[in-house]
């Protein structure tokens, strides 16, 4: 395993991070067995980054986790969220920080969080969160709860705002740096380096669409997005390459990146994952799915709210 430093942290992740996301069955059902066998195992091969979130499966996910890191946690460098509870369910407040923050702690089985996050901060009040919501997470940290501080969402000029504002210690950001959207590389990383934060990656897979299973019916992404993942898939499947490994290692050559995070729920998809690591892609493969992408590269999706704080945009 390759590890890489999260910004100023000091912190080593490994440049494959475990996403606990579908052990929550957000993706397909998963097997709680198998997903504690998949997060053994990856310890086992050097992963000590892993990521979740209360809304991920409604709590399953962090209950999932928690279970299988018993007697592993002090191996690993452990993330989760707060602030999203349902598809349209968020509470910004310091006072839900807090309460929180302790359920996350017990249904992890743990006594602090070595990263947390403000989760998808596009559908809160910009102002709220750098006036409350980041507040009281530096106060959980101020009481040993957790490490390092950081935010997620999804548009990138909403994450670089809230990097402005505030003294976070990383980001995270998802779909803006894989095969099909690359975005994150002029619109994120140039702020990330100025201001010495951590950036993490996730979504190689852009969340699905690069699967032979294909994408979960909810996925936000347009029709045509799809429809090019499709030819990306049968594009690996001609090679003889499972697009997994091809799509990983794309985003590990990413520049200036602490973690790429992918979601598994196996240890067969661990295996093919693990693959990236020693894989080169070869040009003409590259050049083939650059084609199949070409008309829909960096093609985007609405998320959250409208927010007057962002550069560019008249109050409302
Ligand atoms: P992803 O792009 O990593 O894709 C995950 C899907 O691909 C799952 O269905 C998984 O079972 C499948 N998969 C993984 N490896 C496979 C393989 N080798 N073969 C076949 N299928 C495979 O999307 P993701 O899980 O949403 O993103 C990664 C992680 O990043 C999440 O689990 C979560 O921890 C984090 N994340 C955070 C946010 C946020 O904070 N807003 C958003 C997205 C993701």
């Amino acid at each position: 395993m390759e590890y890489r430093l999260l910004g100023r942290t000091g912190l080593q992740l490994s440049a494959i991070g475990f996403g606990a996301a579908p052990l929550g069955g957000v993706y397909h059902p998963t097997s709680g067995a198998e997903a504690c066998r998949a997060v053994r195992a990856a310890i086992d091969a050097g992963i000590n980054f892993f990521d979740v979130a209360p809304y991920y499966g409604l709590t399953l996910a962090e209950s999932r986790l928690g279970e299988a890191l018993e007697g592993r946690r002090g191996e690993i460098i452990l993330c989760s969220k707060c602030c999203r509870f349902g598809l349209d369910e968020f509470d910004f407040s310091a006072r839900r920080v807090a309460t929180s923050l302790e359920e996350s702690l017990a249904r992890l089985r743990t006594d602090h969080l070595d990263l947390f996050i403000a989760h998808d901060i596009e559908f809160g009040g910009l102002r709220q969160v750098v006036e409350e919501t980041l507040p009281a997470m530096q106060r959980a940290r101020e009481a040993g709860k957790v490490r390092y501080l950081g935010v997620s969402g999804y548009p990138l000029g909403v994450l670089a705002y809230a990097a402005r504002q505030s003294p976070l210690d990383f980001v995270l950001s998802y779909c803006h740096d894989n095969l099909m959207n690359t975005r994150l590389q002029s619109e994120l990383l140039p702020v990330a380096r100025e201001l010495g934060l951590g950036l993490i990656n996730a979504s190689p897979l852009h969340m699905g669409v690069l699967t032979e299973g294909g994408p979960p019916e909810w996925h936000p992404a347009p029709a045509a997005v799809l429809e090019a993942g499709r030819k990306v898939v049968e594009i690996c499947r001609r090679h003889g390459t499972p697009v997994a490994t091809a799509a990983l290692r794309f985003a590990l050559d990413e520049p200036g990146l602490s973690s790429v995070l992918v979601g598994m729920t196996s240890v067969e998809e661990l295996e093919t994952n693990l693959r990236a690591l020693d894989y080169r892609l070869p040009p003409e493969l590259l050049e083939a799915i650059g084609r199949a992408v070409a008309p829909v590269r960096d093609l985007e999706w609405a998320s959250g709210r409208e927010h007057p704080e962002l550069p560019g945009r008249p109050p409302a």
